[in-house]
């Protein structure tokens, strides 16, 4: 080979190495997941179509239908023929996630057997319906019973309806009361202190847990939970409870790690969303999962001014972020090993001590890059620290999403002492 020729390659080479690397380069503006609709990062507030609350009486008044309570969606209910009823699901806006959450009351004067269709506008069937008597007992429906048509996105089962009213869901109701419930007995306990860092759209207040042993003066390691940005996401905000009640149980390593450590968690961070019945947004109408670079709207940004707090204290070094959602399988979304977080790579170390313990629980786990607007690439951007996006199946068997939430809280205190240990300057 001359050396003309080579000087040739050798041009063209770069110049092909340019082009991968204008072409990988992360400078390039995130415009939304596979999965999202058009303009998901614009972060202004949108119209939302409010929902009309009322109750619904069809055949001449023998079978009603209601959607008067927190947490409800139902858009319209009528008859079709003798025996098949409709309940339409409209979402807050759109274009928007296929997250189809539906909730309503169902009840008739003289006990029947219907077929009760679930139709949508803007989505597809996706949650199985779960049936209770009073609103906080739930049962699945058995789903070999449920006809979904994949063209026009239904869903039809038989029902047995009476005088006495049943609540049909798309997932358990857990809505601002039983989170209050949940958090004011935890609260109970001289390590956990509550507090209101702002609030929605609508007024609510976004609470604050703050759980810690630590003496006043003392160095600490910080860990970071939010929850529930999106409403549908019961299984995710099922495991968040979980897990927060691992870390302020009365147990050696919980204690142990509380004095090691503060957790600052917001687990219901869209609580208009959730009262509402929202598929997916804010009463602003918007993904508050994708405001975490733009900071639009008032539960992302008092969630952030509450944690910006932490940014020059010398007291307080963040070590870790968790941010609890559902999607169709059990996933985590762990930052790329390739950038460096402190800890580095700690996702992957815990995952592998969970699989190990539970070998036959399907876990899947997908890496990303931190240019997505997303709660825990801010967290990353901020402190440095690492994250994950820990994502529950929406059809998880609640037992087991149990045991496996609970081993992974105490895997990550053990890991985070660790870690903190590994820190700590050897005294003079
Ligand atoms: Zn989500």
């Amino acid at each position: 080979m001359t050396s003309r020729s080579s000087g040739i390659l050798l041009g063209y080479s770069l110049f092909i190495l340019s082009l991968l690397l204008i072409s990988c380069s992360s400078s390039e503006e995130f415009s939304g997941f596979s999965y999202d609709p058009e303009g998901v990062t614009v972060t202004t507030d949108k119209e939302i179509q409010p929902q009309h609350k009322r109750r619904i009486g069809v055949d001449g008044g023998s079978i009603w239908a209601s959607n008067e309570f927190a947490g409800a969606r139902m858009s319209d209910f009528y008859q079709v023929n003798d025996t098949l009823y409709r309940v339409v699901i409209e979402p807050e806006n759109h274009p928007i996630n296929n997250s189809p959450w539906y909730a309503f009351k169902i009840w008739s004067d003289t006990n029947k057997t219907i077929d009760l269709q679930l139709k949508y506008k803007h989505g597809k069937h996706r949650y199985i319906p779960k049936l209770s008597n009073n609103g906080n007992q739930w049962r699945p429906i058995d789903t070999t019973k449920v006809r979904t048509d994949t063209t026009t996105g239904t869903a039809t089962f038989e029902l047995k309806v009476s005088a006495e009213p049943l609540w049909i869901a798309a997932q358990e109701l857990l809505t601002w009361h039983s989170y209050r419930r949940w958090a004011d007995s935890l609260a109970s306990q001289h390590w956990v202190t509550l507090d209101t860092v702002g609030y929605s759209h609508q007024q609510r207040p976004i609470v604050k847990m703050n759980i810690t042993q630590t003496e006043k003066d003392q160095s600490r390691g910080v860990l970071i939970i939010t929850g529930r940005l999106h409403p549908p996401e019961v299984t995710g905000a099922l495991a968040s409870q979980i897990f927060i009640n691992e870390l302020t149980a009365d147990t050696p390593l919980a204690s142990q790690f509380r004095s090691e450590f503060e957790v600052w968690a917001y687990p219901f961070a869209n609580p208009d969303g959730v009262q509402q019945g929202h598929w997916r947004h804010n009463a602003g109408g918007v993904d508050l999962n994708r405001d975490w670079k733009s900071f639009n709207q008032p539960e992302t940004k008092a969630i952030r001014d509450d944690l910006a707090q932490i940014k020059d204290d010398t007291l307080r070094k963040v070590y870790y972020g968790i941010d609890f959602h559902s999607t169709d399988e059990n996933i985590f979304y762990p930052i790329n090993r390739e950038i460096d977080t402190f800890p580095d790579d700690f996702t992957f170390h815990w995952i592998d001590s969970l699989k190990k313990a539970f070998p036959d629980y399907p876990v899947e786990v997908e890496a990303f890059d931190t240019s997505s607007p997303i709660t825990k690439n801010w967290i990353y951007h901020t402190f440095g620290a690492d994250g994950v996006t820990y994502e529950l199946n929406d059809r998880a068997n609640r037992d087991s999403l149990r045991t496996v939430t609970q081993k992974s809280a105490r895997i990550i205190m053990r890991q985070l002492l660790d870690e903190k240990k590994k820190r700590k300057k050897p005294t003079k």
